[in-house]
């Protein structure tokens, strides 16, 4: 038998300390960019587990953030799982109504605000059951006036801890090591709780070569927020592998993150496709090298096929497309294309590419339909189901038997088909999916098709009721701005009518300003619907 060692989150930040001191954190804050290497960082981590521990912070008790991309953020990373504590990334754009919910239902008892974002947690604190300590983080000497009470100031706490302290809490491999929520476009949040060694094996998982190969030697920009699914897992094995992090910091735009990838020679970098698509028009716009870069990575809805091939043809930036949930840590599937299929032509290589690509090692998926029955690869559409070590089985405080994680597997809610070569493609959410006639059209299929048209910026096609078919597609268009872009509904008809069955084709297209977003950048269907449904029977 092997030795039974536990995987857990201070004995990563151990090997970074011993191995790595040298190496780099570049942070952006609200004062300019700051460098720290990793000896700096492990250090301030150490003093963070005692200052949190002074606060009263037990084995088992929720830390929040609220917080963007920057060093503190990594550092509260760390250092709340290996006093045993759990951090509660905290999503900084969910409503008031949602982050009172969250707040109380986790039960935070300290919570770790940025100077900027003080007022959206000013405004909710008297609906806040259980926090104790509010701790700003801020590069100012002095705090500013705020109504939260206690508070206390994140670096003058640091500089008073103690110097000598170290990790030395009892911490199990199950123990809850974070937790973060759902971001509830469909009723309440979920809590999703992560365990030491689901973080420690997802982490292996993101240095696999075959998955995103994160490594020592990438320079890796994280545009992802970190309250969204843990940055996707990359400040984990970031900071394990020795990797330099160019955290982004507040209200980035497309222009300071080119800016930085040209400054710092990132090699990797993970958005949705929002950003992706923002930068491209930067990249368009601007002069910038981006020649570093190695991959961009790709998740959280659809990566548009034309977009992926702008980026590998024009600027020579190969893609990476990811597929995942808050509740899988997120890494499931990765495109990649096999060592036998490079022969492929551009089309038949982006149609790879544009699906979200194969299982990550580590990971099981089934494919059912409604009865329940497993759809063998290249036949029908059916429901994605997961299991593994880093898949949640149950929400925080819910049902395990809920529908969510029936028969011990992850029932996502997403559609797919799986072909030949094992390549998962999400057809849509199962509420998105528009059922016409009694056959099912998919909104990701048509808003990806015409986003490739070389006019349109973004499109999203909703469901409106319809009394003859039950459901008809309308696409939701936003154009590029300049004046040889404005084209028409019967453009958009022509160029969807090779390429789809004459009853997928969207009944309406609309032109628009701007697409509803989530708080994590995708596209908000319902609020869409809504507006659409409205418009219609004006
Ligand atoms: P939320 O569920 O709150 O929107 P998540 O980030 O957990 O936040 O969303 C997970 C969902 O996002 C998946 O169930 C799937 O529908 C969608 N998704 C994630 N990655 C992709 C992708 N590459 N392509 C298409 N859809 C994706």
């Amino acid at each position: 038998m092997m030795m039974d060692t536990q995987l857990t989150l201070d004995s990563m930040i151990k090997r970074t300390e011993q191995y790595f001191p040298k190496k780099e954190v570049i942070s952006r804050t609200q004062i300019g960019v700051q460098t720290f290497t990793y000896k700096e960082i492990v250090s301030r981590m150490k003093r963070l587990g005692s200052v949190l521990e002074s606060l009263g912070v037990k084995k088992g008790d929720r830390v929040g953030t609220f917080a963007w991309n920057h060093h503190r953020h990594l550092e509260a990373y760390f250092s709340v799982p290996s006093i045993g504590a759990v951090l509660h990334t905290i999503n900084i754009r969910l409503s008031q109504e949602h982050l009172i919910y969250i707040i109380n239902h986790a039960e935070d008892k300290v919570l770790l605000i940025d100077e900027d974002l003080l007022p959206l947690i000013e405004s909710i604190k008297d609906e806040l059951n259980t926090v104790e300590a509010f701790v700003v983080m801020t590069d100012n000497e002095t705090l500013p006036g705020t109504s939260l009470q206690p508070v206390y100031s994140y670096e003058e706490l640091l500089d008073k801890a103690e110097s000598t302290y170290e990790f030395s809490a009892e911490i199990e491999e199950n123990d809850p090591a974070g937790i973060c929520y759902t971001s509830g476009t469909t009723g309440k949040p979920k809590g999703v709780v992560y365990s030491h060694r689901g973080i420690y094996l997802h982490s292996m998982a993101v240095g696999m070569k075959d998955t995103i190969g994160l490594s020592e030697s990438d320079i890796i920009l994280p545009v992802v927020p970190m309250f969204h699914a843990n940055a996707w897992g990359m400040p984990f094995a970031a900071t394990w592998m020795g990797t330099t992090q160019v955290l982004p910091g507040p209200n980035m735009t497309p222009k300071i993150i080119a800016e930085m990838i040209e400054k710092y020679k990132v090699t990797f970098s993970a958005g949705v496709p929002t950003i992706w698509l923002g930068l491209l028009k930067e990249l368009e716009q601007g002069s910038y090298n981006t020649s570093s870069l190695r991959a961009l990575l790709c998740g959280g809805s659809a990566a548009p096929k034309g977009m992926i091939h702008t980026y590998e043809s024009k600027y020579g930036i190969p893609f990476l497309h990811g597929y995942g949930m808050t509740e899988t840590s997120p890494l499931v599937t990765v495109t990649r294309i096999k060592s036998y299929q490079t022969d492929l032509s551009v089309d038949e290589r982006l149609e790879i590419l544009s699906k979200q690509g194969l299982v990550v090692p580590g990971i099981e998926i089934k494919v059912v339909n409604e009865n329940g029955e497993v759809q063998p690869n290249g036949k029908d559409m059916g429901e994605l189901l997961i299991r593994g070590p880093w898949i949640a089985d149950s929400y925080y405080k819910g049902d395990r038997n809920s529908d969510a994680f029936q028969g011990g597997w992850l029932h996502t809610g997403d559609v797919v088909t799986v072909d030949e070569e094992g390549v998962v493609k999400i057809v849509d959410r199962t509420k998105d999916l528009i059922k016409s006639g009694g056959e099912w059209i998919s909104s990701v299929d048509l808003e990806n098709a015409i986003m490739a048209h070389e006019s349109v910026f973004e499109a999203c096609v909703v469901s409106v009721p319809d009394p003859k078919w039950q459901e008809r597609p309308v696409a939701c268009i936003v154009l590029k701005d300049e004046p040889q872009h404005q084209i028409t509904k019967d453009d958009i008809i022509e160029f969807l009518r090779p390429q789809f069955a004459k009853w997928w084709l969207p009944d309406e297209v609309l032109f628009i300003d701007e697409i509803p977003k989530t708080s994590v950048g995708k596209f908000l269907k319902v609020k869409l619907r809504e507006q659409v449904e409205k418009q219609l029977t004006l």
